[in-house]
């Protein structure tokens, strides 16, 4: 066997070990007994509209062709939708024939990422980022370098980026609204770091691509702007997901577009195509696909997850935990009790608190709760909140 992908595998997923232990646990002392905010599942069904959808498709489309191979990078049909949807709501210009369909957001990241680097290339992550990036990056040969974002807002740090970027860098992502502090870039941010890479590309003369992850892009709590990144910079790569925006996970269905302004934008289209293929991601689920169409501009129920956000937030202030008030995504990304996350996260335990160390996401000394839990789950939980903060002092 492949003695990397062995140790990888051996490495295990912090985030899964958690919500297995919570599952057992529940099984021991039951159900509401146990608070599990260690997973990003959401938990507001997905809009009616899908299962309307879904119903319309398989009473009305021939059998065969539903369930059909589809083209490699998806139908034409659905991405020239997806297309037109974007430019109506971000004025953002793209090109179906730019676009890949993919089974979710990890699929478009590590097409891309295995697309766009060789050996020891260099991918620039903003700490704190989605725990898989690093896997991607380590199985297409590259190097992860990691620059921490500011606190409390958890706003890039553009100044450190800059410094943190050589000759070998090619790749720097973005995630925003952040998995796991819910941040989002200002547009003045996102110019800063445009106009950052542009200098950086002229240095090193070689295109320095701007990945932005954006499974959140809707899931915003006040109205906040989330800048589309190819307004703002050519050598720009968007991927997205509906696992969270129709309550899609388990389907797998999302995309890769690629500016059409990009250097080469044809080339790299190709490099993802092969990629693609190399990896075993060719035509992503034939009835989601056509399933999109039929749902572009509707959302799950996002205000039962702001309703949850408001009372958890408040409530941990109260007690005295340190922590920023997220502006979107569904996780609050909040100051461990103690120097050691992983420490804090074994004693919340005993309080029958399930989250996830900020060492998963690359930035020790914090945690990640998710939000996206029962009302319930997240009113039950306060009392043993409290006694958590009392038991530190
Ligand atoms: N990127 C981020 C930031 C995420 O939080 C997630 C899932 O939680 C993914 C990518 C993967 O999304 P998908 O379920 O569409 O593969």
């Amino acid at each position: 066997m492949n003695n990397e992908m062995l140790s990888f595998g051996k490495r295990g997923n912090p985030i899964c070990d958690l919500a297995d232990y919570a599952r057992k646990r529940k099984k021991e002392i039951g159900f509401e007994n146990v608070y599990d905010f260690s997973m990003g599942n959401p938990s507001v069904p997905s809009p009616s509209i899908v299962e309307k959808s879904l119903k319309e498709i398989l009473e009305t489309m021939n059998p065969t062709d539903i369930h059909s191979y589809t083209t490699v990078a998806g139908y034409e049909y659905v991405r020239k939708e997806i297309v037109k949807h974007i430019k109506e709501t971000n004025n953002a210009i793209l090109d179906h024939n730019l676009m890949y369909l993919t089974v979710g957001a990890s699929s478009a990241l590590a097409i891309t990422i295995k697309a766009l680097i060789n050996k020891n290339d260099e991918v620039i992550l903003l700490a704190p980022y989605f725990p898989d990036y690093v896997g991607y990056i380590e199985n297409a040969g590259g190097v992860v370098i990691s620059v921490k974002s500011l606190e409390p807002t958890f706003a890039p740090n553009l100044d450190e980026l800059e410094s943190k970027i050589s000759d070998r860098t090619k790749i720097v992502i973005i995630n925003y609204p952040n998995n796991p502090s819910g941040a989002i870039i200002t547009d003045k941010e996102m110019k800063q770091l445009a106009s950052i890479l542009r200098k950086k590309e002229i240095e090193y003369n070689h295109p320095i691509y701007l990945f932005s992850d954006e499974p959140y892009r809707e899931l915003v709590f006040d109205n906040e702007f989330v800048p589309y990144v190819t307004n703002y910079y050519d050598n720009s790569i968007v991927s997205y997901s509906y696992s969270k925006s129709l309550s899609l996970p388990g389907e797998r269905i999302g995309f890769i577009a690629i500016n059409p302004n990009c250097k080469d934008a044809n080339d790299v289209y190709t490099a993802v195509v092969g990629s693609g293929r190399a990896l075993g991601y060719v035509c992503a689920p034939s009835i989601f696909q056509h399933l999109i169409p039929k749902c572009l501009g509707y959302t799950s129920d996002f205000s039962i997850y702001k309703e949850n956000r408001d009372i958890l937030y408040k409530a941990l202030k109260e007690f005295g935990y340190e922590l920023t008030l997220p502006q979107g995504a569904f996780y609050i990304f909040m100051k461990s009790l103690e120097e050691d996350a992983k420490l804090f996260v074994e004693r919340a335990k005993e309080y029958e608190l399930i989250f996830v160390p900020g060492d998963s996401f690359g930035f020790p000394g914090y945690v990640r709760i998710s939000f996206c839990v029962s009302k319930e789950t997240i009113v039950n939980s306060l009392p043993s909140f409290k006694r958590l903060m009392e038991s530190y002092k």
